[in-house]
Parts: structure tokens; C-alpha cells; sequence
């Protein structure tokens, strides 16, 4: 790893800009962001108006980098507050991760709503109706896109919740919830239990992982990258000077960076 790329993953700037206020232009300027209200965040309404100087927030959190960075510590804060609120009163905090069975060529939209329709289906169906009732304090639905050169496109989506019942494990989870998403998906469900780590998973900023992309730069993050991973990529194309040793090129990163902001079916904290 050279100085400049220790710089970037350390600092929360870029050359003196908030991060997200870069990383929003990069976006922009390779047209992964075409939503024109997106594209005038953090312009000034009016240049006359002198001290008054309002900018504009689109809060539109799906696809705007400096309103979502905007509300990620809070967020970030508040989930780790229901997970050790669950704790503290001897609860459990599980975490159960979906996927599909997909092929390289897929396209991301197929995959997605695919994805969205399993989902749909899981929470109508009565193995989540009774599992909702097995003293289920909170709980968070995320979905998250990979994307791989050796397997295209991998959106999976996590079910993060609280319980007090101290006779739920794993295996009954995921046997009263697999059935139905194996139906469906034709993939299993795999159950983590996180009882001694406290998790912002669904929520990881850029900082965490501009760290672990070169940090871990091994095995699977070579080969499969998340879409704040690939934004980071991006940057490094856009501001250090030599990124060759970058694992995707900087057409596919900008290709798949588009796909991704085109096919999302969520935004963070619903
Ligand atoms: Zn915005």
C-alpha cells in the first residue's frame, strides 16, 4: 500500500473536501448519479442571496452519498442501541442472511426482484408470522448487493432482530424459516448468532471499508466487491495517481456502479 492510498483510507477527506462531497462529484461526473435532484445537492439556492447561503439536501438516501453519510452516525447509533437494549435484558440478537441462486449472466433488475418477491413472500408466510411472535423486540431488513467478475451479480438481503426468548436457537429458526425460502429461492437461509459482538453491519460507512479493501486484500474481497467497496474503487481512480494494481478496471467499476444505482431496493435504515 503506498502513502497516498494510507492517507485517503485514513483521513475523512480529500484534498481538503468531505468525503462524501468528492465522492458525489466522481459519481456525477461518470453519470452513475443522473437523478437531477441528486445531482444539485449541496448547491447553494441562491448565489445572491450573500450570507444566506441554504444548500440544497435532496435526502434522498438510496442515491446521494452526502445525505446518506448525513444521517449514517444516528442511524448507526440508534440500531446499536436496540441491540444492546435487547442484550442487557438477557435478549438475543440474531442475524439471517438470504440468498438466490444466480447465474453470471443475470441481470441485476431480474435478480433483484426476484430477491424483493422472495422477501415479500417470507414475511407473509407463517413461518415469519411465528417467529415474529416469539418475543421479537426489533428488527431490520437490508438487502446488499456483490459484484464478482466469476459470478456476476450476488444481491443477498439480511434479516437483523432481537428476541427475548430464551428457548429460540438457530436451528429453529432456520428450520421454521428455510422451507419457504428454499421454495422460493432454491437457495438456504444461513442463521449467525451475534450474542457478544453489538453489529452496525447494515450500516458499514466508506471509512470501514476503504480500510478492509486493502487490508483484506485477500481471497474473497478480491474476487467479490459491495457498492461502497466499489465506490471507493472509483475514487482511487479518480484521485491517486497510479491505482493499476486495483482489482476491477475502471470501466467495469463504472458500469456496475450504474447497474447497482439503477437496481436498488432499498435504502439504508428501513
Ligand atoms: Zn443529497
Amino acid at each position: 500500500m503506498n502513502t497516498i492510498e494510507t492517507e485517503l483510507i485514513n483521513s475523512r477527506t480529500i484534498n481538503g473536501e468531505p468525503f462524501s462531497e468528492v465522492l458525489h462529484k466522481s459519481l456525477i461526473a461518470h453519470r452513475i448519479i443522473t437523478n437531477p435532484r441528486v445531482i444539485k445537492c449541496g448547491t447553494y439556492y441562491s448565489k445572491e442571496r450573500g450570507h444566506f447561503r441554504f444548500r440544497i439536501q435532496c435526502n434522498n438516501q438510496k442515491e446521494c452519498p452526502v445525505c446518506r453519510t448525513r444521517v449514517a452516525d444516528k442511524r448507526k447509533r440508534q440500531l446499536l442501541k436496540e441491540q444492546m437494549d435487547c442484550l442487557k435484558e438477557n435478549g438475543f440478537v440474531y442475524m439471517v442472511t438470504g440468498t438466490l441462486r444466480h447465474r453470471k449472466q443475470d441481470s441485476l433488475k431480474l435478480l433483484q426482484s426476484k430477491l424483493r418477491d422472495s422477501v415479500k413472500r417470507l414475511k407473509n408466510d407463517r413461518g415469519w408470522r411465528k417467529l415474529r411472535q416469539r418475543d421479537m423486540v426489533f428488527h431490520k431488513t437490508v438487502y446488499e448487493t456483490v459484484y464478482g467478475e466469476k459470478n456476476g451479480y450476488h444481491p443477498h438481503v439480511m434479516f437483523l432482530f432481537g428476541t427475548k426468548d430464551q428457548n429460540l436457537n438457530k436451528t429453529e429458526i432456520k428450520e421454521t424459516l428455510n422451507p419457504y425460502w428454499r421454495t422460493y429461492t432454491g437457495a438456504n437461509l444461513d442463521v449467525l448468532k451475534i450474542d457478544s459482538i453489538v453489529t452496525t453491519y447494515p450500516y458499514k460507512d466508506w471509512d470501514y471499508n476503504l480500510r478492509s479493501i486493502f487490508k483484506k486484500m485477500n481471497d474473497e474481497m478480491k474476487e467479490r466487491f459491495e457498492k461502497p467497496t466499489l465506490e471507493i474503487m472509483l475514487l482511487c481512480y479518480d484521485h491517486l495517481p497510479d491505482s493499476s494494481s486495483l482489482p476491477l478496471s475502471k470501466s467495469t467499476v463504472i458500469k456496475v456502479l450504474k447497474e447497482m444505482n439503477q437496481n436498488q431496493s432499498y435504502y439504508l435504515g428501513r
